[in-house]
């Protein structure tokens, strides 16, 4: 079990996408520590599951259904969880994902791959796709921030982005979503420096590659066995295996506590078992 960060105790938590997998373990580990966690979710009856279960724990949790690309809905959250938990200390903007439009079948162009029907290529990909998952990756971190930091500008807070390994070198397939983590990249770095007078750190996590529903598909074959994509991600990483939800806990704890890291803004954790060090030979 995680050591108790002081620093947290009695302070409020928004974690968005909090009823996803690595998500829901975030919001659990801080309601853990003490927090009171807001799941804004666009599913509410998901949302609620987790705070139920943090709730039969002992722990302060409520689910609002929020999307985090319309800002009326991210200000209606706000509205809720001022009332129901106090403003916001920490947010966690964990909401992001993936598109079949915005995912090319092969990993690399080949001849004869424009004339194929059967194959969705780099000229195939719908723009609608790629800007979907383009704004949810990045603009959906940036209005949950605008509107979550707002007051936290008169009593400083913090914010944790979720990037990816896409980011410093884009995966194969996935455009769009590569694209948009290295922007999650970016704008930490930038909004460390604009909000660091005002006592707001911002720092981002990027799991290695982590099992879950949004990658499933592209990990496991129909039987359950790995994919050869999978596989070669394995290969990639020094430890030789998927990351656990709970692995991430530690580094988010560390982030969220000024105790801890309090002088610590504007980077990026990996949290990879060793695949961004790793050069592949
Ligand atoms: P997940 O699909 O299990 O959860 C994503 C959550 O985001 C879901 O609860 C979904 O309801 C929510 N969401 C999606 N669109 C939303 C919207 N418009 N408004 C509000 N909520 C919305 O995903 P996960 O694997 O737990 O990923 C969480 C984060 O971690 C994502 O940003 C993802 O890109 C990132 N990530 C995941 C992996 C991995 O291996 N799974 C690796 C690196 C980064």
């Amino acid at each position: 079990m995680l050591p108790t960060y002081e620093g947290l105790t009695g302070k409020t938590a928004v974690v968005t996408g909090g009823s996803g997998v690595l998500c829901q373990a975030m919001a659990k580990e801080l309601a853990r520590q003490g927090m009171g966690v807001a799941i804004l979710n666009r599913n509410a009856a998901n949302g609620q599951k987790i705070a139920d279960e943090i709730k039969e724990q002992g722990g302060t949790a409520i689910a609002v259904s929020c999307d985090v690309l319309n800002e009326e809905s991210v200000k209606e959250a706000y509205e809720v969880v001022k009332q129901e938990l106090g403003e916001c200390d920490l947010l966690i903007n964990g909401a992001g994902g993936n598109h079949p439009d915005a995912i090319t079948d092969k990993e690399t162009f080949e001849a004869g791959d424009i004339e194929d029907a059967t194959l969705k290529s780099f000229f195939d990909l719908q723009l609608n796709g790629f800007d979907f998952v383009f704004r949810l990756n990045l603009v959906g971190s940036l209005i949950p921030t605008q509107v979550f930091a707002k007051n936290m500008t008169e009593r400083g807070g913090n914010v944790i982005n979720i990037s990816s390994m896409s980011a410093p070198a884009p995966m194969t397939k996935v455009p769009a979503y590569s694209a948009a983590k290295a922007g999650i990249d970016n704008l930490t770095k930038w909004l460390s420096v604009h909000f660091a007078d005002a006592g707001i750190r911002i720092n981002a996590i990027a799991p290695g590659f982590f099992l879950t529903e949004q990658n499933r598909g592209l990990l496991l074959n129909e039987d359950g066995s790995l994919s050869t994509r999978a596989e070669k991600i394995i290969s990639h990483t020094p430890q030789r295996r998927f990351g656990k939800p709970e692995d991430l806990l530690g580094t988010l704890l560390w982030l969220a506590d000024d105790n801890t890291s309090g002088f610590v803004t504007g980077i990026t954790v990996p949290v990879d078992g060793g695949f961004m060090a790793y050069s592949g030979v």
